[in-house]
């Protein structure tokens, strides 16, 4: 069992205060596969101090001078991709495969695309034409907490951390507790990079612990979540007194509008995107919505791709789905599905229980309920596993009325031929992002929802604009070049 008992702070690998140690499982063995330790208010004061003595120097560092660095943790991850992504599959139950091509890779994704966007800001701005002395300057918001879940731990940090740093902020990580293993290779890539000391620490915890500590911690100017609804609103409350940002990402409750003049693979394609990551992703299209006259033949190939794919776990190379993360998730889900059952949807493949051949592990089958009604509980709420509802609706006034009565609004989709229906759909779907017949988001894009999703925007220039604070200065001279360009 691997020892991640110590903390990443001011540069140096650090003992915790006092020793609180915590298993990580495995969620493929139920065994554990490594021991961190808990961190409590002198961990979290130690790292805040570190990252609010670093800030002057690391916001006055030339932002080519920062991109620099920043670019240097991608040579660190090329170095160790494999080990990295045997680490996210091992904590957390990606499959190998998927954690290679779909959860590591996400690093070097959002970098480039962070680093593109970099290129573009400009730190001190004209107000515009009508006020030629005025000026805006863009400029670090200062320390910030960044508490990140374990579904898609990588992508998490890395639309967090990357944007963080080049905006010139300090950083304290608290990530999952269930999955702390990526996330202490990260700041090893930092380290190895040679970002200075207390520009990125790192301390284990809980929410209840580091999470909350942060969250009311004085010095701290922000927040940057990703996780539940439920920790959204903690943490909301807990910055309160000291009036920090607080940027959320949370749940969803996406739907997925398929007509009849769908392309052929919407289907299949649909139903591989909502069991990918075995469910757990808040973008996932969990309720699809099909059009009467082609929704007993949609069901029909529904099920058919849903029972053609395999579950296994996350060390076995190939393309299966691997276990939920914990019990807890484990238990939830199956909770859902009785529930599902209970309340009278059509139970169409899947179910309650192990899958066959398991009797241990955190494993799921991948289930779809048909016939479900709109104000169902496995209609309304966030299940966060291979599990999907498909609904029949009439028109598609009442698609898109089923579509928004949900108090979530991350991502919506749109399965159609007919060009002018898809546009007319993406502008009235309540919801961050809209994705239409299968094209994935463009890099650059951003990453965020409305409502009850959270309002943050992660991703390219919105998402360094988030850690930035736009200063007013009226009596600028522009023909001055500032220190900031
Ligand atoms: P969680 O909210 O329990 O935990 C997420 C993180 O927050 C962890 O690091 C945890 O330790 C911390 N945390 C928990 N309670 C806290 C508190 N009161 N104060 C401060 N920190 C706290 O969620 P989870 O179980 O890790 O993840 C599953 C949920 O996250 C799902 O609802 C999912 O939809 C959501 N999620 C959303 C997005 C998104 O981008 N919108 C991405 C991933 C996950």
């Amino acid at each position: 069992m691997l020892d991640k008992r110590d903390f990443y702070i001011n540069g140096r690998w650090v003992k915790p205060a006092a020793p609180r140690d915590c298993h990580v499982i495995n969620p493929s063995t139920e065994e554990p596969c490594a021991v961190i330790s808990l961190g409590g208010q002198a961990d979290t004061d130690a790292a805040v101090a570190a990252a609010k003595a670093a800030l002057p120097g690391w916001a006055a560092t030339p932002p080519k001078e920062r991109a620099r660095l920043v670019r240097g943790i991608l040579d660190q991850y090329a170095k160790r991709e494999r080990e990295f992504a045997e680490a996210i599959s091992m904590e957390m139950g990606s499959p190998i495969d998927f954690a290679l091509s779909d959860q590591a890779t996400c690093l070097p994704w959002h970098t480039n695309n962070f680093l593109t966007a970099f290129d573009h800001i400009q730190w001190v701005r004209p107000l515009g034409p009508q006020a030629p002395m005025s000026a805006v300057a863009m400029e670090p918001i200062g320390v910030v907490g960044l508490i990140t879940p374990w579904n898609w731990p990588v992508n998490q940090i890395a639309l967090k951390a990357i944007p963080a740093m080049l905006a010139g902020c300090t950083c304290v990580l608290k990530p999952s507790e269930e999955s702390p293993l990526n996330a202490m290779m990260f700041v090893e890539f930092c380290h190895d990079a040679g970002i200075p000391p207390g520009v990125m620490n790192l301390v284990n915890g809980d929410g209840a612990g580091v999470g909350t500590q942060l969250s009311t911690h004085p010095d701290v100017e922000m927040i940057s979540f990703t996780g539940s609804t439920r920790a959204g609103r903690a943490i909301s409350k807990a910055a309160a007194d000291t009036l920090k940002r607080v940027a959320l990402e949370l749940g969803g409750k996406g739907a997925n509008l398929v007509f009849a003049d769908a392309d052929d693979m919407a289907i299949e394609r649909s139903v591989r995107r909502m069991m990918e990551n075995t469910g757990q992703s808040c973008n996932a299209p969990s309720r699809m919505l099909v059009e009467r006259s082609f929704y007993d033949e949609a069901v029909s190939r529904a099920v058919a791709v849903a029972n053609s794919i395999k579950v296994g776990p996350a060390s076995a190379p190939g393309p299966h789905i691997g276990p939920v993360v914990n019990k807890r998730q484990w238990d939830q889900i199956q909770g859902y599905i009785q529930k599902g059952i209970d309340e009278g949807a059509r139970l169409a493949c899947g179910g309650p229980g192990l899958p066959e051949g398991f009797n241990r592990g955190f494993y799921v089958k991948p289930t779809i309920f048909a016939d479900v009604k709109p104000g169902m509980t496995i209609e309304k709420e966030e299940i966060f596993g291979p599990v999907m509802c498909m609904i029949p609706f009439e028109s598609e006034e009442e698609a898109v009325r089923i579509a928004n009565d949900t108090p979530y609004g991350l991502t919506n989709f749109v399965q159609t031929g007919d060009a002018a229906r898809a546009n007319r759909l993406a502008l009235k779907l309540k919801s961050g992002m809209v994705e239409m017949n299968g094209k994935p988001r463009g890099a650059g894009s951003f990453f965020g929802g409305v409502k009850q999703s959270g309002r943050a925007r992660e991703g390219g220039v919105w998402g360094i604009e988030e850690f930035l604070e736009p200063k007013g200065i009226s009596g600028w001279d522009f023909s001055v070049k500032s220190a900031a360009e």
